[in-house]
């Protein structure tokens, strides 16, 4: 019994990631695990996060996802489209002023975006957990890839003009401590652009494709930059449907159907300066 409470009274006051909290209100539960919903920042969150083995044994290719495949097929699959999406993103940076100069990618998986922008002059890293994933890349594209943490990875300091990270923030560990470890690598001025899961509680529920903990928006996102020290944060909702027709016109006529709407894939893009003189 004492046990029993215990445990009630630890997941009560489970610190939140972004505010440090203990004060939650449970949103949804299944199979042993809450969504929970911050009563002081707002932030939704799985509680508890998954364990660290169920994240590695994803990003290593042990387990399924829905689609049956592993994530590592699942990456190693699609690299036609993968590169033409970096090149995408690559055009994005450079309207930006971001054409060049030390770009590194967090949770680069096998590096086919850095892979890319070398290509474009840039000077490039990547990070990833996964030793199966980034022995990949080191072994096919010959890319510098480390297997270290966001929190953790040690690079020089103040040094990079840009860093990315596409679709890994909301496995993290511990996430603040990632984006405060990226600020303090970019150089004043610098650039960190994220992608990451959206709030949608019908992911939660149906269509856990990885082991996500954070299911952030634009203005959840916006406090954990801003709290990690970035100034000029622009966060807003993307969304993403491979199934709808790729026109832009159409596109847009699809999303203002609800039903569409609703069920249309949606992220959390975010764009954030390191402020000069940081
Ligand atoms: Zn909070």
């Amino acid at each position: 019994m004492a046990v029993t409470s215990e445990l009630k009274m630890n997941e009560n006051y489970a610190a939140c990631p972004l505010c440090g909290s203990g004060s939650s209100i449970k949103l949804l539960k299944k199979s042993g695990r809450q969504l929970v919903h911050c009563r002081s920042c707002g932030l939704v969150r799985q509680f508890p996060m998954f364990p660290e083995e169920v994240r590695m044994a994803c990003w290593q290719g042990e387990t399924r996802l829905p689609s049956g495949r592993t994530f590592v097929e699942h990456y190693q699959q699609g690299e036609v489209w993968r590169r033409e999406l970096a090149n995408l993103r690559l055009d994005q940076l450079r309207e930006r002023n971001f054409g060049g100069g030390k770009l590194l990618d967090v949770g680069c998986a096998t590096g086919i975006f850095i892979d890319e922008a070398r290509k474009r002059g840039f000077q490039v890293q990547g990070t990833d957990i996964s030793s199966t994933l980034a022995g990949y890349g080191r072994h096919h594209y010959g890319l510098d890839i480390r297997e270290e943490d966001a929190a953790t990875v040690s690079l020089e300091k103040g040094s990079f003009d840009v860093v990315t990270v596409f679709d890994v923030f909301s496995t993290m560990r511990s996430p603040l401590a990632a984006l405060q470890n990226i600020h303090s690598l970019l150089k004043p001025g610098g650039l960190i652009w994220l992608t990451t899961c959206y709030a949608n509680l019908g992911l939660w529920l149906f269509k856990e494709e990885r082991p996500f903990n954070l299911y952030l928006t634009p203005r959840t996102m916006n406090a954990f930059l801003t709290r990690a020290g970035f100034s000029r944060v622009l966060a807003r909702v993307v969304v993403k449907n491979a199934n709808l027709p790729s026109l832009p016109g159409v596109r847009r006529l699809f999303y203002r159907i609800p039903v569409v709407n609703s069920l249309a894939r949606k992220m959390v893009e975010a764009l954030a300066w390191k402020g000069e003189g940081d």
